[in-house]
This record gives structure tokens, C-alpha cells and sequence, in this order.
């Protein structure tokens, strides 16, 4: 049962919205506020986020930045300040749709259902790490570098993958042989310094210096904390 969660001050508003999404099989948590609805949000987890702008606590703007800045729940947007502007802002936010007030509710039901499907079938975020420029599509099995598409081999691309889901960590080669090929083969772990040494000279810029992958001494290698942090700022 998709679980909604309506952010919205008018109680006679949450209740006629809750009796009609609650017909419609849908679970509803409700708040009075924007900055308990962000916390009802964080701790509950819902599939869609019904939320009004005009809040108590805490703008709905805001509450969409915070909720975009860290997942891609769908959010519709419930305003009744009809400038074109706010809408506007609204969807550059991240936010999926809006409903403009007063609505029926029967209207927001079928934009809950509608921008629900539309969402299913996007990939779900987690499956693709975003580290420093690099785009790593989990699924796929494909790196972008900047934009542009990198060629690797299945167990490049597996050692890659490994290391840069934890930026940081210092990973011993047979922990990299593991995660490449499932199984490590003592004999075998400088096996991964022949594999690190191209993925390097397909990624790197300067592969004697390299900027991703790390050389930890008497360790094995780890991708760059560095690289992620200006990454991040981007
Ligand atoms: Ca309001």
C-alpha cells in the first residue's frame, strides 16, 4: 500500500484529502507543519508527499529543497498563490506536479496515481553512485566520466565500482579480488595491480598521479576522498 504523506495547515483540508486517498488504498500520514512534516518525511519514509507551500515552521519551498536535497520522493506541490512564479519555482524544485487551490480531491488523487506510475519506472537512485565527475550506473553496467562514456572491462568496472561506493576506505587487494570476482584466490592478488594500472590509464588524467585511485602503501588502494569532496561542491 503506497504510503502518502500530506504536509498541509488546514486540518478540514488533511481530512477530506486523507478520507479520499484512504478510499483509494492509499495509507496516509498527515502534518501541520513544514518543519514536522520534514521530520515525519525523514522518519517515515512515504512514496509521495503531498505538500502545501504556504506553511507554518517552515516555507514549503524550503521543505521541497530539504526533501530534493536528499532523495527523489515525489512531491506534489498544493498551492493556493496562483502567480504563475510560485509554480514555477515549485517545479524547478524538484517538485513533480502541483495542484492549484481549491481542487477537488478526486483531482489529487489521480495526480497522486499519476505521478506515482511515472515515477515507478525511473531507475531508482541508489542503483547509480555519482562520485567526483564520474557517473556509475550500477545497473547498466556503464561509467560516464564528465559526461562522456568510459569503456571498462567487467572486472574494471567491478573494482571501480567497489572503491568508489566508499570513498575513503582503503580496500587490501584480496578485498578488491573478492569484490571482482566474487571469490579470492590468494596467488592471484597481484592480479588487481595489472587491473588497477588500466582503469587508471583509461580514467585518470595523469595516471602517475592519479587523482581517483590511490595507491595506500602495504594496504592495496582507495579512491580519492579528496576527488569526492570537490566533487560534491559541485
Ligand atoms: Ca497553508
Amino acid at each position: 500500500m503506497p504510503k502518502i504523506l500530506i504536509i498541509e495547515d488546514e486540518p478540514e483540508l488533511v481530512k477530506v484529502l486523507r478520507s479520499y486517498l484512504e478510499k483509494s488504498n492509499f495509507e496516509v500520514i498527515s502534518a501541520y507543519r513544514g518543519d514536522s512534516g520534514l521530520t515525519a518525511w525523514e522518519q517515515q519514509k512515504p512514496d509521495l508527499v503531498l505538500l502545501d507551500l504556504n506553511l507554518p515552521g517552515m516555507d514549503g519551498l524550503d521543505v521541497a529543497r530539504e526533501i530534493r536535497r536528499k532523495a527523489d520522493t515525489p512531491i506534489i506541490m498544493l498551492t493556493a498563490r496562483v502567480e504563475e512564479m510560485d509554480q514555477l519555482i515549485g517545479l524547478e524544485l524538484g517538485a513533480d506536479d502541483y495542484i492549484t487551490k481549491p481542487y477537488s480531491p478526486r483531482l489529487v488523487v489521480a495526480k497522486v496515481r499519476a505521478v506515482l506510475r511515472r515515477s515507478a519506472i525511473e531507475p531508482t537512485p541508489s542503483q547509480v553512485l555519482n562520485v567526483a565527475d564520474l557517473e556509475i550506473d550500477l545497473d547498466a553496467h556503464t561509467i560516464h566520466q564528465a559526461g562522456n562514456p568510459i569503456e571498462l572491462t567487467p572486472t574494471e568496472f567491478d573494482l571501480l565500482a567497489a572503491l568508489a561506493a566508499q570513498p575513503g576506505r582503503a580496500f587490501s587487494r584480496m578485498q578488491l579480488l573478492e569484490a571482482s570476482q566474487g571469490a579470492a584466490y590468494e596467488g592471484y592478488e597481484r592480479t588487481i595491480d595489472a587491473h588497477i594500472k588500466n582503469l587508471r590509464a583509461k580514467l585518470e588524467p595523469d595516471p602517475k598521479t592519479p587523482r581517483y585511485i590511490e595507491t595506500v602503501f602495504g594496504v592495496g588502494y582507495r579512491f580519492s576522498r579528496k576527488e569526492q569532496e570537490v566533487g560534491s561542491r559541485k
